[in-house]
């Protein structure tokens, strides 16, 4: 079923995972978006245009930095973090953003919609917007829009409509289901801006496009550190586009090993935790065949993390892949070893990761000492903690 190749034999498909599976009425949307996004990749202004907005908007490239004082800490492995943290908004999602603005332009389009959970998707596309002056409507679950207030704000201010959604849970699974209603409807102006490798064709091939430069230039960086490449990379896995964008460029250098962490949250049952290769079954969500946490008759399971951006039912279905041929291997931390691991990046290198970040460090924290000292670990910072000092605050009582 799954071959030998980590290639993907179709486009669209990653061995039996991926596809496209929307309603009719979308077929003729996501054809546009695949015929734009193929034309768009082989011109070079097209290149040049979203290199100059990663370099002088977003703030590429991002340095490679080497931790002393972790890996000193550690004992094992030298420790090398991939700063996304410090690009424009924060996080690494303006790489995805930015590039699939450039495509709205390219087909003449001046809507965009975006769905959000915690917020950060939403204000990296409102950014975006603002920046190319588009209409921006980002569609919110009201509970979701209870718990992040400020980025509610924040959205507003860069000039985008923030759409509450009351149905269902009132999260980002109910929030995806109206943007899609949005979209049928308006297809012809409106573009969807996914936030991650997830959705139908091509969205997890052309977003994994966009975030492949971070692995490119981590590569590029670490040759240049060390004259060697490392032995592992570590990063956190939500929908999935860090840790692709990261692993991308190393897919063929056999020997490195790609370390995906999923959510652990604050236990093992179905609903207490986000690690979908640990507990999920293969099936459909939102348009795309990947694993999804599930109960036995098939209902999508709720989940738990204490980072709302690893917190989604599904996952890629690239990684889907990955994780079926062994390419990659994923692994989770729990709520409670993202917290230290937060404190302990905090307080041995001054940088105060977001909490989905902060659980690739623990895994780290686990695996280097594990490692011999001639050996070298990349973590990807993927965004930076500011978004969480309120969770911070209410977890870290005694800190
Ligand atoms: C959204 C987000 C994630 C999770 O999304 P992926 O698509 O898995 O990368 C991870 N880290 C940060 C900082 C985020 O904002």
């Amino acid at each position: 079923m799954t071959g030998k190749s980590h290639k993907a034999q179709t486009p669209g498909r990653f061995g039996v995972y991926g596809g496209r599976y929307v309603p009719e009425t979308l077929m003729a949307a996501l054809e546009e978006l695949e015929r734009e996004y193929g034309k768009a990749k082989r011109d070079p202004e097209f290149k040049q245009q979203l290199e100059d907005l990663f370099r002088n908007y977003a703030g590429r490239p991002t340095p490679l930095f080497l931790a002393r004082r972790l890996t000193e800490k550690l004992g094992g492995a030298k420790v090398y973090l991939k700063r996304e943290d410090l690009l424009h908004t924060g996080a690494h999602k303006i790489n995805n953003c930015l590039g699939q603005a450039l495509l709205v332009e390219r087909m003449g389009k001046h809507r965009v919609i975006a769905e959000t959970g915690a917020g950060q998707h939403g204000v990296a596309t409102a950014t975006v917007c603002a920046l190319f002056g588009f209409e921006c409507v980002v569609y919110m679950g009201t509970e979701d829009m209870r718990r992040q207030e400020l980025n509610v704000f924040r959205m507003r201010l860069l000039g985008a409509e923030v759409r509450g959604v009351d149905s269902g849970s009132r999260t980002l699974k109910d929030a995806i289901n109206e943007a899609m209603r949005d979209w049928v409807t308006n297809v012809r102006t409106t573009h969807y801006l996914l936030g991650s490798v997830l959705g139908a064709h091509p969205y997890p091939t052309m977003v994994r496009d966009f975030h492949a430069v971070i692995g490119r230039e981590a590569r590029a960086q670490i040759l240049k550190a060390e004259g060697k490449l490392p032995t592992a990379i570590i990063a956190c896995v939500g929908g999935g586009s860090n840790s692709i964008g990261i692993f991308h460029h190393f897919l063929k250098d056999k020997k490195v090993q790609l370390v995906g962490v999923e959510a652990g949250g604050r236990g093992e049952r179905l609903g207490e935790h986000a690690a979908r290769f640990h507990g999920g079954k293969p099936g459909v969500l939102h348009g795309t065949y990947s694993y999804v946490l599930q109960d036995d008759a098939g209902q999508i399971a709720t989940t738990h993390s204490v980072s709302a951006g690893l917190d989604y039912p599904s996952i890629g279905p690239e990684h889907a892949w990955l994780k079926d041929t062994s390419r990659a291997q994923y692994v989770a931390a729990s709520d409670r070893e993202a917290l230290a691991a937060c404190t302990l990046l905090a307080q041995t290198e001054g940088i105060i990761p977001a909490l989905e970040s902060a659980h690739a460090v623990a895994d780290c924290v686990k695996r280097a000492p594990q490692m011999k000292k001639s050996e070298i670990v990349i973590v990807n910072v993927s965004g930076r903690g500011d978004k969480d000092m309120g969770i911070l605050r209410e977890n870290l009582k005694n800190c």
